[in-house]
């Protein structure tokens, strides 16, 4: 079963490699897929490729990506516990936002990595990426660290790792929002393991006040 789900993702990354689906196919040296455990509990999903991504084919590992890296670490993960990628797999020209037509087009990619990977939690990162996932313009500066619930996953709000390289302050309200992740993780643990003799009312309390 596991290894159907892998075959399934690998082929989802194989299409991504060679997609031509919208203009920014045009400009990329390399498409991003993403990477990660399959069975990861925590997705993030960010904005797009920088040059970096674009040149290695890997997400994240510039700047933003060491930010993120040290993120992790604060909360006791590793890049290698998490799936990481992109509204958008190919770089934006200039680092430009995504278009609409652009993320509608690459939709369907992350779709199906979130099919296939079910994590209980993806963190959106930026505003694109927050407006993406919940359907609906959103901005990072009135969302982020608000958990809604969509279907079996919790989508969390976060502002992008990049914006704290621009804005320092946004260094320790990020840090905020990878604690209620670790909160988010925990209670969902307690509530996902099958009943012994005490019931989880508290922990069903503090899931219900955040999605
Ligand atoms: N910024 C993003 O949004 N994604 C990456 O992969 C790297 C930087
Ligand atoms: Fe295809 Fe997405 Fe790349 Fe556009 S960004 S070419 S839709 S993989």
């Amino acid at each position: 079963m596991g290894d159907d789900v892998s075959a399934e993702l690998a082929s989802v990354h194989s299409e991504i490699m060679g997609c031509t689906k919208c203009e920014l196919h045009k400009s990329r040296k390399n498409a991003v897929p993403g990477e990660g455990p399959i069975d990861a509990e925590i997705m993030f999903v960010g904005e797009g490729p920088g040059l970096n991504e674009d040149e290695q084919g890997r997400p994240f590992v510039g700047a933003a990506g060491k930010f993120l890296t040290e993120l992790l670490g604060s909360i006791g993960l590793s890049r290698s516990d998490v799936f990481i990628t992109n509204i958008v797999k190919c770089r934006p020209p200039n680092n430009r936002a995504p278009r609409k037509p652009e993320i509608e087009a690459c939709n369907q990619y992350l779709m199906s990595q979130i099919r296939l990977v079910k994590p209980r939690i993806v963190c959106a990162l930026g505003s694109p990426a927050i407006t993406t996932l919940l359907g609906q313009e959103y901005s990072a500066t009135k969302v982020h660290g608000k958990p809604t619930s969509k279907g079996d996953v919790t989508i969390l709000p976060m502002y992008h790792p990049a914006a704290a390289l621009y804005d320092a302050s946004l260094k320790e309200v990020l840090a905020l929002d990878f604690k209620t992740l670790k909160e988010l993780l925990e209670v969902k643990a307690t509530l996902d393991k099958p009943a012994e003799d005490d019931n989880h009312s508290e922990e069903r309390a503090t899931l219900e006040k955040w999605v």
